[in-house]
């Protein structure tokens, strides 16, 4: 890592020479700028030097944090205090480079971060054990609506770019606590579109020109849904939706739905609910 004088506005680089790899920082920034610049600014160009090109400028259009780590042309003025990865950084970071099969478009899969990043409509949700080389966490989840629309949530934000065309399915994996009431689960993958408009002259990956003006449809579409399948109570049963293709967009916005038994019957746990991409 070193200090070297950079053009005004250009807060580092990365130098990704396969032998001598190097982190730049902008001096004057750096003399200046303290706190949020050195962790934001130098995360995101250690990220480079691991493989990771660039994002848009927003985080979530569910939250609008801002910025994101792999993001680029953003004013001085918008680095925020934040210190924690956010979602959407973590979820293009497993879908560009995770080691699992297929594409990854979840983040916080396992819940091995507590409940970070979910939300439950219609019942609530604890994280039913505390993570530990022994004792993996899982979510449990109590619906108190309907079984229509009650159901364990992420939603997030991906710029994919000009892809090939490609196919979407929700996976969850789901247990009784008990096997005095029978108990049914469905995986289903909601989407909103995400389009760009304009050119910043920024550099991103798969014809993206402008994700930092990104436009987000209003409604979500049902794009694939499994159905209420009864899920064991001694081990965890997997539960998949089809694979559904989807047309080549500028980005997604995209909704995971674990859904539940209706009220009155017992909770329902989860582990390893996510979407993927092939
Ligand atoms: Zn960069």
């Amino acid at each position: 890592m070193r200090l070297d004088a950079l053009d005004d506005g250009q807060y580092g680089y990365a130098d990704c020479d396969d032998q001598h790899p190097a982190l730049v920082l902008n001096v004057d920034y750096a003399t200046a700028g303290g706190g949020p610049y050195f962790y934001k600014v130098v995360r995101h160009e250690l990220l480079h030097l691991l493989g990771a090109s660039h994002t848009g400028k927003d985080d979530s259009a569910a939250t609008a944090d801002n910025p994101v780590t792999m993001a680029t042309c953003v004013s001085y003025g918008n680095f925020t205090g934040a210190t924690a990865i956010d979602r959407d950084s973590e979820i293009y970071l497993n879908w560009a480079y995770s080691a699992l099969s297929n594409r990854q478009l979840k983040s916080n899969i396992g819940y091995e971060n507590g409940l970070a990043d979910w939300g439950a409509s219609n019942g609530t949700v604890s994280n039913a054990a505390t993570g530990g080389i022994y004792d993996s966490a899982y979510a449990s989840y109590y619906p108190t609506g309907t079984s229509a629309d009650s159901f364990l949530r992420q939603s997030m934000r991906l710029w994919t770019g000009n892809d090939s065309s490609v196919e979407f399915r929700a996976v969850i994996n789901a247990r009784s606590p008990s096997s005095a009431t029978t108990t049914r689960v469905r995986a289903a993958l909601w989407t909103r579109l995400l389009s760009e408009s304009g050119n910043n002259g920024c550099a991103y990956p798969r014809g993206l020109q402008n994700p930092n003006n990104e436009t987000v449809t209003a409604n979500y579409v049902l794009v694939s849904q499994s159905a209420a399948e009864t899920v064991s109570t001694g081990s965890w049963t997997s539960v998949n939706s089809p694979w559904t293709s989807v047309s080549v967009r500028d980005g997604w916005h995209l909704q995971l739905r674990a859904y539940g038994n209706s009220s009155g019957d017992y909770a329902v746990w989860f582990d390893h609910v996510r979407a993927e991409e092939r």
